[in-house]
């Protein structure tokens, strides 16, 4: 436990005119108070007052604000009075562990109504004096750091409202070291298992990049010299909980996120900044759109500083932010930060913080609206909103509050709401007039869905959404509509396939007959034939096994591998590679740039335009198929395993990708020399030919090419179209 004489020099380090005499009475009277009194953790209760008193020395802060932590649970747990200690320690003591007092059993989750008016409580007491909160704050730190003393059932309570009131509170007044350190603490004990797996990953990662860290931290650091800016350059990992917020928020896995680093320069001056800033874009380029200058428009919460992303060594994205030693000070205390309440208190000392402070003039509005009389859930309504800057809120027509990210629109709120709602979404009513289903929501917006059943979301709306979810989910619709469409031309040609075999065609009795077509619904086997992977009369068999065909049945196709294939080697003038080599790592997917190996679908690949997922197995990593991929049919009852993944595609560096064609080319002597030569002039490269005799006239070519892009096969394909020799060409995806 902290000693007297201690917390007196823990002030006096950046206070010397601290009054010693204060303090130790302070400290006095409190330890005789709280007397023989323990806390959950079997320590003396008075340990708890002095530990907040520490932390809000560490934000330096005035005598009075010190004091009022020391006694801060005085009143509500001891003998002590309001009278007694404005009558030894001063009004303004006195009033500060008054309104402690006041705050201090607040329940901010319970039901709706109670929660909001205790929140107005809570923001009331704030108004008096903002150093009410700065204790209240530093209270609520030392109770969550010794939170797992406290019985299991009450832990979750005091986790959840540190996440959902106490920490955005701390990042609005720009307290952001605190409010990071109340995330960590309180995410730890509500998801223990996300908690540890990120942390694990975290430091996986750590271990793995920390020389590519220093290797950006000297090369900056050199540069910068060079050009005469003194700065101080760190490299830092995003906390768990940031992490864990942005996976959440956007519905990605961890393997996606891509800005897991980031870099901190600290410079002299405001000018400096800018300076600094033109050294790291001229040294990596920087990625469009992510430029941010706080420095201009500062942030509510007075936050200023410079933020860019840029390409940095090894093609890795490196975050960046630039900003003065002052502007770090107010980054990380906020409020605390601000020079007057080192010892100013009172009107005259809130008029100046007004003045200085944005965060303390948002304090304020927001407790002006208190008189207007608000209903207690208005009012929390109103000031959460306000608390989650980056978050819009929208409501049902029923009133329910649905969160979505900034730049969210109808189709996110839709599938926010279900999945189903997201499906059959063609039109949107926000505020009772009809809207664009792509505007942006605004905070507060009320949101109705017009729907249409069997609408299948349009392909475009897949980019102008904000949410992975609803990204994903469009993804799959689309696709199941593909599916759907193949089992449409599947069931004609079982129909026709029934008909000339002069047998009935039952629903049921293929049913009963799936397990014979290895095939796990009716539809399946529809969508099948529809892609020409079960032959029609197959099914006729299946259904009738005494029915024999006597018509000529073209040959079924032959895979790779199977008897039947033989691969040939690519002549003379195009580039053999063999398959494989450039190595997973320079598969160029946005947000794969984990660990986690990356590869194409063995079959026919994927090309940059084409639409793409990715498929997790566990152990083996990601597998890239083209949305239009009948194998992905395989994962269709496991959505846990899509991952929604885009092309990041380096226009500099020119690579080539793995695409499939068949061609049916003349049974010539030279016709395999003839395409692949067409092919070579294309640009091409011929990883492997396969050929089989299709009849006696006609010859089955299979190229595995790589290609730069859907354009450039396309461009292939056009290109053995227009052979003389070749009667179809077709791109294969497996
Ligand atoms: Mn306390």
């Amino acid at each position: 436990m902290m000693r007297q004489y201690e917390l007196v020099e823990r002030v006096r380090k950046y206070n010397p005119r601290v009054d010693e005499d204060l303090l130790n009475r302070a400290y006095v009277y409190a330890m005789k108070a709280h007397g023989a009194q323990t806390r959950a953790s079997g320590d003396p209760y008075f340990s708890h007052p002095l530990e907040v008193a520490a932390i809000l020395t560490d934000l330096k802060l005035d005598d009075a604000t010190i004091v009022a932590a020391v006694l801060h649970d005085t009143i509500e747990d001891t003998d002590a009075t309001h009278e007694e200690i404005e009558r030894l320690f001063g009004k303004q003591i006195g009033h500060l562990v008054d309104g402690l007092t006041k705050i201090e059993k607040l329940d901010l989750v319970s039901k709706q109504a109670r929660q909001g008016e205790n929140f107005r409580k809570l923001l009331m007491a704030v108004a008096e004096d903002v150093r009410v909160l700065l204790v209240k704050l530093a209270d609520r730190l030392h109770n969550m750091r010794t939170l797992h003393f406290v019985p299991p059932e009450k832990r979750a309570r005091i986790a959840q409202e540190t996440l959902d009131i106490y920490a955005p509170l701390a990042g609005r007044i720009g307290m952001q070291r605190l409010r990071d350190e109340l995330e960590e603490l309180a995410f730890r004990h509500l998801s223990p298992e996300a908690h540890q797996a990120i942390s694990e990953r975290l430091r996986d990662l750590r271990a793995k990049n920390g020389r590519a860290i220093r290797r950006v931290e000297e090369e900056l650091t050199e540069e910068f010299a060079k050009r005469g800016i003194e700065a101080a350059v760190a490299g830092r990992q995003k906390a768990p909980y940031s992490v864990w917020r942005k996976m959440e928020r956007k519905s990605i896995s961890f393997e996606q996120l891509s800005d897991i680093f980031g870099f901190r320069i600290i410079v002299g001056g405001v000018e400096d900044c800018y300076r600094a800033l033109g050294v790291v874009h001229t040294k990596w380029p920087s990625v469009p759109g992510r430029f941010k200058d706080y420095i201009s428009t500062p942030k509510q919460n007075d936050y200023r500083s410079l933020h860019t992303t840029v390409i940095g060594p090894g093609h890795q994205r490196v975050e960046l932010q630039i900003r003065t030693a002052e502007m770090h000070e107010i980054a990380r205390f906020g409020i605390a930060a601000h020079a007057l309440y080192k010892d100013a208190a009172g009107d005259e000392g809130r008029e100046e913080l007004a003045k200085e402070s944005r965060a303390f003039r948002w304090l304020q509005e927001t407790l002006d609206l208190l008189s207007h009389g608000d209903s207690p859930e208005e009012f929390l309504e109103h000031t959460r909103l306000e608390l989650f800057q980056d978050q819009v809120f929208c409501f049902t027509p029923k009133g329910g509050l649905i969160a979505l990210p900034r730049g969210a629109t109808p189709i996110d709120f839709a599938y926010a709401v279900h999945t189903k709602l997201g499906n059959s979404a063609v039109g949107a009513k926000i505020n009772g007039r009809v809207a664009p289903v792509l505007s942006h929501l605004q905070n507060g917006d009320e949101v109705e869905i017009i729907r249409a059943e069997g609408h299948i979301p349009p392909v475009a709306w897949e980019t102008a959404v904000a949410t992975g979810k609803a990204r994903a989910a469009i993804r799959r619709a689309t696709r199941e509509s593909v599916r759907q469409q193949f089992a449409g031309l599947g069931r004609q040609i079982v129909e026709r396939a029934f008909e000339r075999a002069n047998r009935v065609f039952s629903e049921d009795r293929l049913k009963a007959a799936l397990p014979r077509l290895a095939r796990a619904s009716l539809e399946d086997v529809l969508a099948a034939v529809g892609r020409g992977e079960i032959y029609s009369g197959d099914v006729v068999k299946a259904l009738y096994p005494d029915f024999t065909e006597d018509r000529k049945v073209t040959q079924t196709p032959i895979r790779p591998g199977e008897p039947g294939w033989f691969g040939v080697k690519a002549n003379a003038n195009v580039v053999f590679k063999a398959p494989g080599a450039g190595g997973a790592d320079a598969i160029p997917i946005r947000g794969l740039s984990g660990d986690a190996p990356v590869s194409f679908a063995p079959i026919g690949g994927a090309v940059p335009g084409d639409r793409i997922v990715g498929i997790l197995t566990q152990g083996e990593g990601v597998t890239i198929y083209p949305i239009q991929s009948p194998s992905l049919t395989a994962f269709d009852d496991q959505p846990e395993r899509w991952l929604d993944v885009r092309w990041d595609i380096d226009t500099e560096r020119r690579e080539l990708f793995p695409a499939r064609v068949v061609a049916q080319a003349m049974n010539e002597p030279g016709a395999l020399g003839a395409l692949a030569t067409l092919i070579g002039e294309t640009g091409a490269n011929i990883d492997n030919i396969s050929f089989r005799a299709h009849s006696p006239d006609f010859r089955e070519m299979t190229f595995d090419l790589e290609v730069a892009d859907l354009k450039h096969l396309t461009a292939v394909i056009a290109k053995l179209r227009e052979s003389p020799l070749v009667s179809k060409v077709e791109r294969v995806i497996g």
